[in-house]
């Protein structure tokens, strides 16, 4: 956020440092122009107002991952303000400020790859000085699956922005998830308890509502919650005190001497704005509207804005498919992308393959072969219907001889149909699909036993 260094998970320990980020004596912060346009563009998505001016902050505490003994972040003058996170039943997260810090470092209780250390830490200071912005909701999330959603939506809009990679193994995106009870009908929110560093969408709802049990029994037995921080253990799904208001810190706020108040233009903010993607929730109006989707698979399909734009190039390249692409996209694609390191299918060559069953030439279940095939090959998918010989066949003489000798070799099951036991065509045109190889119509072979058994 103040100097050059790399920002980058994975690094060796203490790789990627230098003395500003290390705290040395006589170095001085710039400010990261990018980081600034970055939180600025997200500030934008999520309609808050962007402040002209701003103004960073030292925020005074001692910590070993914290060689300086104080963080630069932004304290009563914050980068933005409003704004709103969408939910997906519909309803809306207010924001109460969005602003820019820097991280800190990171504490090692055991060797990396190694035991524990009994008695010592090692510090890792990588992570010390990367951006970071921090962005509260207003205290109106009524349930730990909203704020799940919420977490899950915020996470959308930072991938779709650019803004972080929002990975959360690697911690480019953490919650620190509050929690207050209060009576049914009061306004006055009860003494709030904070869970620390909740690294994926499910421990906030796990951590929340076992917080929510947790100060409703202390409040039923008529006891008071402690205002403290908290932290989730996944493997027990319990959370534990860290630390009480006794030892809350007293940070010392002061506007940071050695920065100037960030002042952005007006046209700074306008270019962000000029580069604000579609957004997913206007995304996914616009697929259930143009396309005929249902909200759950527009929603579903706008959820990445890679996926979305795959989506859309296969549309573009078989327009009246644009149901079925759907479909594809949502089974046979996503479970290959589940699949680390997966070469997608070029969406044109899947839109090849939609049109080839739309219009009959290829059966559903062929077709699952022909994309298997198509993955990852050159051949086009017209080639490999040829080459495997899984052309349907809606050819009548064809497809009658078959019947012919479906009914020929198959007289209790013919004898049967005629007696009014019509689940014996299903046998049948079983039988002409197999002599068929699997390449005859169904329904058109269907058709033609009916007429012959007539
Ligand atoms: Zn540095």
């Amino acid at each position: 956020m103040f100097c050059r260094c790399e920002n980058r998970f994975g690094a060796e320990p203490n790789e990627l440092v230098c003395p500003v980020c290390l705290g040395y004596p006589g170095t001085l912060p710039v400010i990261n122009q990018h980081a600034v346009d970055l939180a600025t563009r997200l500030a934008l998505a999520l309609g808050c107002v962007v402040e002209r001016r701003s103004v960073f902050a030292r925020k005074n505490y001692f910590y070993p991952d914290l060689p300086k003994g104080y963080q630069i972040s932004q304290y009563d003058e914050p980068l933005a303000e409003g704004g709103s996170v969408p939910l997906p039943t519909g309803g809306n997260v207010r924001l109460h400020r969005i602003h820019l810090e820097e991280d800190a470092g990171k504490l090692l209780h055991e060797v990396p790859g190694g035991g524990p250390l009994p008695g010592r830490s090692l510090v890792d200071f990588n992570r010390c000085g990367v951006p970071l912005v921090e962005i509260v909701t207003e205290p109106e999330i009524r349930s730990p699956e909203d704020a799940q959603a919420c977490l899950q939506t915020l996470h959308q809009i930072l991938l779709y922005t650019g803004a972080s990679d929002g990975n959360m193994e690697e911690g480019s995106l953490r919650c620190d998830a509050n929690l207050s009870l209060r009576p049914a009908g009061s306004d006055a929110l009860g003494t709030k308890t904070e869970v620390k560093n909740l690294n994926s969408f499910r421990h906030v709802a796990r951590a929340l509502g076992y917080e929510r049990e947790r100060q409703l029994h202390i409040l039923a037995a008529g006891g008071r919650v402690e205002q403290e921080t908290r932290s989730f253990e996944p493997a027990s799904g319990v959370t534990r005190s860290l630390r009480s208001k006794e030892e809350a810190h007293d940070y010392r706020y002061f506007p940071e001497p050695d920065l100037r108040p960030l002042v952005l233009t007006e046209g700074r903010i306008e270019r962000q704005a000029e580069l604000l993607p579609e957004l997913p929730w206007v995304k996914s109006a616009r697929f259930r509207n143009a396309y005929g989707l249902r909200a759950e698979e527009a929603a579903l399909l706008s959820g990445s804005a890679s996926l979305a734009a795959y989506y859309e190039r296969a549309v573009a390249a078989h327009p009246t498919g644009a149901k079925s692409i759907a479909n594809w996209v949502m089974t046979e694609i996503l479970r290959e992308l589940k699949q680390q390191d997966v070469q997608l299918i070029a969406p044109e060559r899947l839109a090849a393959i939609v049109a080839l069953v739309d219009s009959g030439e290829l059966s559903t279940t062929a077709a699952k072969d022909v994309l298997s095939e198509a993955w990852g090959s050159e051949e086009s998918p017209d080639q490999i219907v040829d080459r495997l010989g899984l052309r349907q066949v809606r050819d009548d003489r064809q497809l009658e001889a078959w019947a012919d000798a479906a009914v020929a070799a198959n007289g209790k099951a013919a004898a049967a149909y005629r007696d009014g036991r019509k689940q014996a065509l299903g046998y049948l045109v079983g039988q002409v699909m197999k002599a068929s190889r699997g390449t005859a119509e169904p329904q058109a072979a269907r058709e033609i036993l009916r007429r012959k058994l007539a």
